[in-house]
């Protein structure tokens, strides 16, 4: 079963990305502890931080609040989407100087397959040194790239010595690396899924190549067989190129309410507003709808999401307004409180007139992934492209912008794990 030809591939992972932008653009924030955050006002949560900020223990993913306590001096900048996307711009460009073959992976992270190209460029490590020092010299940032012959593998390889990294790992060594390594190391398996592995006693991808495939596919179905070759390092997944048919599942917003509420009337307000920018988002692109869908954070944190679908396919604020607030009328926000609430609108079709935002393709694809991110860390956030959904959703068990083996992605979390409500 086992393919084919030899592949070489990068993954290049910039470092500390929006952090290093914003130093390199301001030359007074160099070499001091940043933090970059959706509204350093608000209650927003700590995006990317640069190296200097991390020796203070800062991290991604932490309240401002807990980020200013680990260090006092860090200082707060509110991120600058349109800033980041213009410097992967750059970079994609460079990319392309050594392969057609690139995959956007997220707005700083790009898989480059780079078989075949030893004449023009000399082998794997002079290229990716040539990429380093193109993208130090022509952006002024740094980054870590690691070799390997699949995605998988060149992931692991880029953590090695990051920042400012440089690792190849070379099929030989592999056995020998993935042995110990954790398995939640692995891209694609998350925080449940290693939770549900652990329970079987498997916690690094050694035990999980050792354990009996068969046991894994009756518990996890054909996910149970991409662990099992994950787990050996292997991974026919080709370096995808961003597709012009990528599709657009949904278009939401969503806020973090600046304090909580109590107050079912504050709520409503906040919702409108929501259902109004989701309208107009929605008009913009030429797209209707049929599915809302609302999602609360509660003020400890749980959440709470429900869909309801209309009638006919909308853009309208109103009808996208009522249908949420049938839901949210239905949750007893005096004694629960809200947070965030956010609302999206989903099964969609497109009218008749041409969407064209982007000048090409890759455009749209770097600027889909620097959305993603933002989303994925923020706390405020302006949602498109469905990522609402993905949380609340049964959750695929692999992440899903991830796909190893094409099975995956279909496969859906049936476990028994307990459901937030
Ligand atoms: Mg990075």
């Amino acid at each position: 079963m086992e393919p084919k030809k030899e592949r070489t591939i990068l993954h290049v992972d910039m470092d500390a990305y929006f952090a290093s932008v914003e130093q390199k653009s301001n030359p007074l924030l160099r070499g001091k502890p940043i933090v970059i955050c959706g509204n350093p006002e608000g209650r927003s949560v700590v995006s990317t931080s640069s190296y200097e900020a991390r020796a203070w223990g800062v991290k991604t993913g932490m309240m401002l609040w807990q980020a200013k306590k680990a260090c006092p001096q860090v200082i707060l900048i509110q991120c600058d989407p349109d800033k980041y996307v213009e410097t992967s711009l750059k970079l994609h460009r460079i990319y392309q100087e050594f392969t057609p073959v690139v995959e956007v992976f997220s707005i700083d992270e790009s898989f480059l397959d780079i078989t075949g190209t030893e004449r023009l460029f000399g082998n794997p490590l002079q290229v990716a040194k040539r990429i380093k020092k193109k993208i130090k010299e022509e952006v002024g940032l740094t980054c870590s790239v690691g070799i390997a012959s699949t995605k998988l593998l060149a992931k692991l390889a880029s953590d090695i010595n990051k920042p400012d990294g440089l690792f190849w790992l070379k099929d030989e060594k592999v056995p020998g690396f993935l042995k110990d390594l954790s398995i939640s190391e692995i891209c694609g398996i998350g925080p449940r899924l290693t939770f549900h592995l652990n329970k079987l006693g498997i916690h690094t991808c050694g035990e999980l190549s050792r354990y009996p495939v068969e046991l894994l596919e009756n518990k996890f179905g054909k996910v149970g067989i991409a662990l099992h070759r994950m787990a050996l390092g292997l991974d026919e997944g080709p370096v995808l190129l961003a597709r012009e048919d990528e599709k657009v599942k949904s278009v939401g917003h969503s806020i973090t309410l600046p304090e909580d509420t109590y107050n079912l009337e504050t709520a409503k307000k906040y919702l409108l507003s929501l259902c109004e920018q989701v309208a107009r988002r929605l008009r913009r692109k030429y797209y209707k709808g049929k599915t809302v869908f609302l999602f609360i954070r509660f003020p400890d944190f749980s959440d709470f999401s429900r869909q309801k679908t209309i009638i006919k396919f909308t853009d309208d604020d109103r009808e996208i307004y009522q249908s949420a607030l049938s839901i949210l009328e239905k949750i007893n926000i005096e004694s629960l409180g809200l947070r965030l609430i956010g609302v999206s609108v989903t099964n969609l079709v497109k009218g008749t007139d041409q969407l064209s935002l982007f000048p090409d393709e890759w455009r749209k694809q770097i600027l889909l992934a620097a959305m993603d991110k933002v989303n994925d860390r923020y706390g405020e956030f302006t949602l498109t492209w469905g990522r609402l959904m993905y949380q609340a959703k049964p959750v695929s068990i692999l992440t899903p912008a991830w796909r190893p083996d094409k099975h995956v992605k279909k496969f859906k979390f049936a476990l028994d794990f307990p459901q937030r409500s």
